[in-house]
């Protein structure tokens, strides 16, 4: 406790109290933004340097009227963050044994993780289900267990890193790969196909974050149009208001909008009246009932002609037969992604086997 608050009030300066047993309070006062947000990823690195086990918990308001909201804000991303690690034990990742992973899970691991090189993407085809060309790649985030040779998938750590608050430089390390990767097939004189990059609610929620990922694509002189940006819609979480600017914001820069995981879990129709998107991909529980569930096919080719209406593309996901080709094919599908057009893979043998 002593060694944490050392840490803040290195940060902080004067304005660190204890306000419970093992929590403390810092108040940054005239600072903007940009300058809070320094000041959080200092406090955070130190934690890190030091190897404390802290959670962090930030929260700005332009003004502050009302002091106990804000510190209630505070509180609850700062459980959220601790939550993030017990969830990872959760998990089944034993924090104690698998180092790698424990490095991952703590205050600023992931961001360490990205400048370390422990980050990679591969790259999963989409084909055009009109010709069986491939059509799209999604990018999907490994992290190398170097000790183990291992390549963990994603949900053994996206989860707790959400709770933690910490998913954004994932997200966005995603988002350059692809962008530096699009941006060599041009160079190679290659036919780029665009990406796509997976966005958590948490990352789309941040203040600015169209404008950002604008930003990323425009330093690599990529056109906004090889990117599409997959967001997941849940209704459990009442932000139609939040998707509905994201969408329109990421739409007038020139990117592509998917909607993830379109299915069972995620099904709130409402989307369709709420905000203006260009893709619609159908999750893999819902391609997985087909053959077995007699109606399956009707929602689906129900759901297809809607979008079609609409003017919206559809990505079946999940498909791992030929009888799940067919049928999304008849359905009238746009796109189609699962291990029987192609695995996730790293990028080089994706180039390989996709590109003459
Ligand atoms: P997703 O975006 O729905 O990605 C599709 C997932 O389904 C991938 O799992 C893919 O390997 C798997 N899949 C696709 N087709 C098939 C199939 O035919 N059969 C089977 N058995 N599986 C199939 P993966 O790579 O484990 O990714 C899981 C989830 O992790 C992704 O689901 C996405 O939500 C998340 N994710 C991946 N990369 C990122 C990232 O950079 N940022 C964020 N926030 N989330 C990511
Ligand atoms: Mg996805
Ligand atoms: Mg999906």
């Amino acid at each position: 406790l002593r060694r944490i608050a050392d840490c803040l009030r290195e940060v902080f300066g004067e304005g660190v109290y204890r306000i419970g047993d093992d929590e403390f309070c810092a108040v940054a006062e005239k600072v903007d933004y940009k300058e809070f947000a320094e000041l959080v990823e200092r406090a955070a690195q130190r934690f890190l340097d030091e190897g404390l086990p802290a959670s962090l918990g930030p929260a700005w308001r332009e003004r502050c009227v009302n002091t106990e909201s804000l510190l209630d804000l505070a509180g609850d991303r700062m459980r959220s963050a601790k939550r993030g690690r017990h969830r990872a034990t959760d998990l089944g990742v034993d924090l104690a044994s698998d180092a790698a992973v424990s490095n991952l899970l703590r205050p600023g691991g992931a961001r360490e993780a990205v400048r370390a090189g422990l980050f990679t993407i591969y790259l999963m085809p989409q084909a055009s289900s009109a010709t069986g060309e491939i059509v799209g790649a999604e990018a999907l985030i490994r992290f190398r267990n170097q000790e183990r040779k291992l390549q963990a998938l994603p949900s053994s750590f996206i989860p707790a890193l959400e709770d933690m608050g910490e998913i954004s430089s994932i997200d966005f390390f995603a988002l350059s790969e692809a962008c530096a990767t699009v941006s060599r097939w041009h160079q190679e004189g290659r036919t780029a196909v665009p990406i796509a990059v997976n966005f958590s609610r948490r990352t789309i929620g941040d203040k600015g974050f169209a404008e950002r990922v604008a930003e990323v694509v425009a330093s690599y002189d990529v056109d906004p149009s090889f990117i599409e940006i997959e967001i997941t819609e849940s209704a459990r979480e009442d932000d139609s208001a939040l998707l509905r600017r994201v969408a329109d914001g990421l739409r007038s820069g020139g990117f592509r909008v998917a909607i993830d995981d379109f299915g069972v879990e995620n099904a709130n129709f409402a989307l369709f009246t709420q905000l203006m998107f260009n893709v619609l991909k159908i999750d893999k529980s819902l391609v997985w009932g087909l053959g077995s569930e007699r109606h399956t096919m009707k929602i689906i080719r129900g759901l297809v002609n809607l979008c079609d209406d609409l003017g919206i593309e559809t990505v079946a996901e999940g498909i791992e037969t030929e009888e799940q080709y067919r049928a999304l094919r008849e359905a009238g599908c746009t796109r189609a992604q699962g291990y029987r057009l192609g695995k996730p893979q790293p990028i080089d043998e994706f180039e390989r086997r996709f590109f003459t």
